[in-house]
């Protein structure tokens, strides 16, 4: 059993990674963000729950976010692994993520950050929402509304794993096979 968690801005290329390395490390993977946007165009309860908040670029709460991610986890007890991406983003959601773990037994074995220049992924973000149709890509001072809630809450989780030893940063700039093989260099030390 192998738990990853991918931190990164929005437009770090989280998704795109963890396309990559949950086929290469046979992990299942989940994403917060595209969880909440299959409930947003399904009209779930969940999905009404959240909308307001991901419309205004903020965090949806913590308690609706981690029951959340607890079903996810719970619909693969078979799993190798999971690849948190997107989750968790906040110092509560990163307790209970550890105390849910420890319950079963599990941990979280290494968190890995992407890195990059704010202005390149305000750029890019703008760029994926022309086809992504996210309204949340497609507007400038909703991209910077996310970087904020990015730096006020989910950057001190970093901290937060690094006291752990489990907080490596990568270098998110480059090609894609690149930061691939950086992320996997993390992920083959562990064990
Ligand atoms: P993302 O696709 O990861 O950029 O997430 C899109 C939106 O979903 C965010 O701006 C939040 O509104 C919401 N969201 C995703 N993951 C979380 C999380 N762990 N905690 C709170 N809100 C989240």
């Amino acid at each position: 059993m192998i738990n990853i968690v991918l931190f990164g801005k929005p437009g770090a290329g989280k998704g795109t990674q963890a396309e990559f390395l949950k086929t290469k490390y046979n992990l299942t993977h989940i994403s917060t963000g595209d969880v909440f946007r299959y409930n947003l165009k399904n009209n779930t309860p969940l999905g009404e729950e959240a909308r307001g908040y991901m419309d205004r670029g903020e965090l949806v709460p913590d308690a609706l976010t981690i029951k959340m991610l607890q079903d996810e986890v719970e619909k693969n007890p078979d799993t190798a692994g999971f690849l948190f991406d997107g989750f968790p983003r906040t110092i509560a959601q990163a307790e209970a993520l550890d105390a849910f773990l420890v319950s079963k037994g599990w941990q979280v074995d290494a968190t890995v950050g992407l890195e990059a220049d704010d202005e390149i992924l305000v750029q890019r973000l703008l760029e994926r929402g022309k086809t992504s149709g996210r309204a949340d890509d497609q507007d400038e001072n909703l991209i910077r509304n996310r970087y904020q809630e990015y730096n006020e809450k989910t950057a001190p989780l970093m901290e937060y794993y690094n006291k752990q030893g489990k907080f490596h940063a990568v270098d998110g700039i480059g090609e894609i096979a690149e930061i691939t093989n950086r992320l996997s260099s993390v992920i083959d030390t562990l064990n």
